[in-house]
């Protein structure tokens, strides 16, 4: 049974400073939405500078003995962690559902995506290896060893309000690093509730802070130009991005950045035609299309194009719109007003531009931010539609004829997150999957991410690796230590 209020009435609504919940020191609080009703569901503390100082103050003052606990412990912290939350799974995916409007199932798979971080850093935590070898001159020996990079901060967007946290803060503090975590502010309820279990696992205090602000851009530089942060890792848009980079080349800090995707689904000739229409919905609708890795154009080759067309649009005519926490709703609102009005847009430039909606294309009447699923074709693949992210229901399709063109429209963009095709061909599969400009590839598959792989980008789509091997080395920093 849902219970929306019990679930809003546990959340530790302060700041989560030194191991517990506080009020801002100005006392300010501000309120987070229900996407589906506009209406306010709870008020949490409003950090300030001063809030980020003291949070500083004390992840500096944890630092040195987190740093030094052993890494079985910090792996068992994190497992337990990964354990409470997979206990309160329903729960988490209810907030989820309340403050980013999406739906509940969406949250539950969210919910199993962004705790199984948990689990695999508390098994990585343990693995951390250097190596030894001998200088080829026979003069000396090779040491080489990891050290916790140092404090961190993770800035984190809303569309994955656990996972888009998890996967920064588990790698970071399975390697041994104190982190401070700004969420967005539409959606920092679940990472209030994410540090409070974190507590109850057995995290030390300081070790991990959760600011939520209205003022990103003054509480995210304060933290940035303290010389105690070595470390910084965002999610979010691209424009953010480089800003949050020149920032940091200012005290030549670390950084990880996972920005914006443009991905493109080709459809060859040759694909299970079914099998791409699966996949196609699963890469255009999970998250309600409000994911960077979403499926943005779709480029399908001329003589399949109808008939995946129209079993896309079928598909999608088949997706129920409503408040996240309904029964039965398979796609909620949009988190904001400013979204639902992105997307929307989006659309009318198409529409402007020649496409043709096959469904959808408007805005519904009444309260909550929602956006019906669409599907428009005869699309120009290269029209301004297809180089910005739509973050919606949004499916835009354009058709091809050669290998080469699906490539070449493909690659034609600044970003390079994930791309997805389906063919049946293995030689295809191999040679596209190589020449397409992008940090992940889905080769007959709609649904890529998994805590097990490097997730990330080339291009303007980022810089570093999360999950996965790799995503531990981005909170290493190595050591050489030359011995005789
Ligand atoms: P989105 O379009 O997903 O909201 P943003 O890049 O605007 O992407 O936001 C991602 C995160 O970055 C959020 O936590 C937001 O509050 C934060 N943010 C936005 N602008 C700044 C900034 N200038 N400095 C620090 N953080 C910022």
């Amino acid at each position: 049974q849902l219970d929306p209020q019990a679930v809003l009435d546990s959340v530790p609504t302060g700041l989560w400073i030194d191991g517990r919940s506080v009020p801002s020191e100005s006392g300010a609080t501000f309120e987070v939405f229900d996407p589906a009703t506009e209406e306010p569901l709870i008020s949490v503390a409003d950090a300030t500078v001063a809030d980020a100082a003291h949070a500083l103050d004390r992840a500096a003052a944890a630092a040195d003995s987190w740093a030094t606990t052993a890494p079985r412990e910090r792996g068992e912290i994190l497992r337990r962690a990964f354990q409470l939350l997979t206990e309160r799974a329903d729960d988490i995916a209810l907030l989820m559902t309340l403050e980013l409007g999406r739906a509940l199932p969406d949250s539950r798979a969210e919910t199993k995506y962004g705790t199984e971080f948990l689990r695999w850093f508390a098994e990585e935590a343990v693995r951390i290896n250097g190596r030894f070898t001998h200088s080829p001159t026979g003069t000396g020996r090779i040491l080489v060893s990891h050290a916790p990079v140092g404090p961190c901060l993770a800035i984190t967007p809303w569309n994955f309000p656990l996972a888009m946290g998890t996967r920064k803060i588990a790698p970071a503090l399975a390697a041994g690093n104190v982190m401070v975590v700004k969420p967005a502010h539409e959606t920092p309820l679940t990472m209030l509730v994410l540090a409070e279990t974190f507590a109850e696992a057995g995290l030390p205090p300081g070790v991990l802070s959760v600011l939520p602000t209205t003022a990103s851009k003054e509480v995210g530089t304060a933290v940035i130009t303290d010389d105690r942060i070595r470390k910084i890792s965002f999610t979010g848009s691209t424009p953010v991005g480089r800003n949050l980079l020149a920032q940091a080349a200012e005290r030549v800090q670390r950084t990880s950045m996972e920005l914006g995707g443009n991905a493109p689904f080709i459809v060859f000739d040759d694909a299970d035609v079914d099998a791409a229409v699966e996949g196609a919905f699963a890469a255009k609708m999970r998250n309600g299309g409000e994911a960077c890795t979403a499926a943005n154009r779709f480029l399908v080759q001329s003589s399949v194009a109808e008939e995946f067309t129209a079993k896309l649009t079928e598909k999608m005519s088949a997706v129920r719109l409503g408040a996240g926490y309904d029964d039965g709703v398979t796609l909620g609102p949009l988190v904001s007003a400013a979204q639902r009005d992105k997307v929307a847009d989006a659309v009318e430039t198409a529409i402007a531009d020649g496409a043709r909606v096959r469904l959808g294309g408007k805005v519904p009447e009444g309260r909550g931010f929602f956006y019906p699923a669409t599907v428009l074709d005869q699309v120009d693949p290269y029209s301004t539609v297809t180089r910005g992210e739509i973050f919606g229901p949004v499916a835009v399709i354009s058709t091809f004829d050669s290998e080469n063109d699906a490539i070449a429209a493909a690659n034609s963009t600044e970003y390079g997150l994930a791309a997805y095709f389906y063919s049946r061909d293995l030689e295809r599969c191999m040679r596209v999957a190589e020449r397409l400009e992008s940090g992940m590839v889905g080769v007959n598959r709609g649904v890529i991410s998994d805590a097990a792989a490097p997730f990330g980008g080339v291009k303007q789509s980022g810089i570093g690796r999360e999950g996965g091997a790799e995503g531990i080395e981005e909170y290493l920093s190595v050591k050489y230590v030359a011995l005789t």
